[in-house]
């Protein structure tokens, strides 16, 4: 018999009573899903008795693929048998090594192929970009992000205003959270972009909020933004790979994300960076370059002479880590056979059902900050302990669950659509579960 659940995934309105809270429900949405067979593709950390770690913590380090463990031998295997002839030979050759991901990473994020490339690590093409689109002048100097912003994210903010010789106390503003959840009501953004936004040069904000997972409204604070004239961007790092994203058709006009947390490609490995194509023919926007944003067509011609490659790539400043990029190819290669949607689908899914057996407890020792509406959430939910503290998260590492600690007091737990499953989540609530207790 069809699966009710998987029939009605379009209609991302999963009723609650569909669920079961006994672990035969939990095996059953398993072998019943048409993506399970992906987990037996990553690697699972073990305990000391040989047995698979509970792996909730995809929103902080994705699990290595086989994929691309042997994607990155090969490249390694090249470079030990052909040396520099590498760069034009061999079954991979590394100088256009990255057009074999431009496309697929654009339709994870929503972009055109010409308005993706992937270099350096996040925080430095967040700089990059803040060189390029925050450009105060006159009344409209201001910066606002969340009041929970990620450290990078607010260390690079505010030493751009600094270094246009600006005061960070005038010039940084944030969005409070609401005063009766963690999380931030958009109407809030709405207000200070209808009262501020002659004074705002750039809006930035991360698409998933790292701490709480609310996933807020791209399009929406987009064209808020632009009705006032500021400029928009998105730090992406808890949204790539994790929630549907549509950064053409949104109009936002930059965003960064990494590629080592939901997509699988390593610790610190090459990150990802989005300009919109309305600004790649913009000759006045101020760039730091190298010889990697030179056109590619004469770029070994040693020209002094700077001539800027065709869209985003203009913005690339050194050659390819081609042994970071391999292991995002064989990420981007099972996202793009698994499909964005169909995860999603699933994600919606497995994280109603974490929600659902949480709230099943009805321990007021935890709550859930992360927003209850499907379309306002990732893949995490962030729990607060109300009750306890870090001690119950140890005791959970004991029990073989591999899970996110925040301080002071939240849980983060980040069942991915690829490599996790029911039973999963339905053993972590287990755990918890006796660990309240
Ligand atoms: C993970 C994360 C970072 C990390 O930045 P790196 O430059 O990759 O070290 C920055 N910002 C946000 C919002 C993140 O979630």
């Amino acid at each position: 018999m069809a699966n009710p659940l998987i029939r009605n995934l379009d209609l991302l309105n999963i009723s609650q009573h569909l669920y079961k809270s006994d672990l035969a429900f939990a095996q059953k949405m398993d072998a019943e899903d048409p993506l399970a067979h992906y987990k037996d593709d990553f690697y699972f950390p073990k305990n000391e008795n040989g047995e698979d770690l509970i792996y909730l913590c995809g929103n902080s380090l994705g699990l290595q693929s086989r994929h691309a463990e042997e994607i990155t031998l090969e490249i390694l295997d090249q470079w030990k048998n052909l040396g520099v002839k590498g760069h034009f030979n061999g079954k991979r050759p590394w100088v256009p090594f990255h057009l074999s991901l431009k496309e697929s990473m654009a339709n994870v994020v929503g972009a055109k192929p010409e308005e993706v490339t992937l270099m350096n690590t996040l925080s430095v093409n967040l700089h990059l970009m803040l060189t390029s689109f925050y450009r105060p002048s006159g009344k409209r100097t201001k910066i606002l992000i969340e009041q929970d912003v990620f450290p990078s994210d607010r260390y690079a903010v505010e030493s751009h205003i600094e270094w246009h010789g600006l005061n960070i106390d005038d010039n940084l503003i944030f969005i409070p959270r609401d005063q009766h959840s963690d999380t931030v009501k958009e109407s809030k953004i709405k207000e200070i972009i209808n009262e501020q936004g002659e004074e705002i040069a750039l809006i930035m904000i991360g698409g998933v909020n790292y701490y709480t997972g609310q996933f807020f409204n791209l399009l929406q604070i987009t064209k808020w933004g632009h009705e006032k004239g500021c400029i928009v961007g998105f730090d992406l790092a808890h949204a790539a790979g994790n929630v549907p994203l549509a950064l053409h058709n949104s109009g936002v006009d930059f965003a960064v994300w990494c590629t080592y947390k939901y997509l699988n490609a390593g610790p610190g490995s090459i990150a990802g960076a989005f300009v919109h194509e309305k600004h790649h023919t913009d000759q006045g926007i101020p760039k730091l370059k190298g010889w990697w944003g030179h056109n590619p067509e004469i770029r070994f011609a040693m020209r002094d002479d700077f001539d800027p490659a065709p869209g985003v790539e203009s913005w690339q400043i050194s050659c390819q880590p081609i042994l970071s990029l391999a292991p995002v190819k064989a990420s981007l290669d099972m996202f793009e056979k698994a499909g964005m949607k169909a995860l999603r689908n699933k994600s919606v899914l497995l994280t109603g059902y974490l929600a659902y057996l949480l709230n099943e407890l009805k321990n007021d020792a935890i709550e859930i900050i992360t927003p209850n509406l499907q379309s306002a959430r990732g893949c995490q939910l962030s729990i607060l302990l109300k009750k306890g503290d870090k001690r119950i998260h140890d005791q959970l590492v004991e029990r073989g669950i591999v899970a996110d600690w925040r301080n002071p007091n939240v849980i983060r737990i980040a069942p991915t659509p690829l490599y996790n499953g029911y039973e999963d989540v339905w053993r972590f609530v287990d755990h918890l579960s006796n660990v309240l207790e």
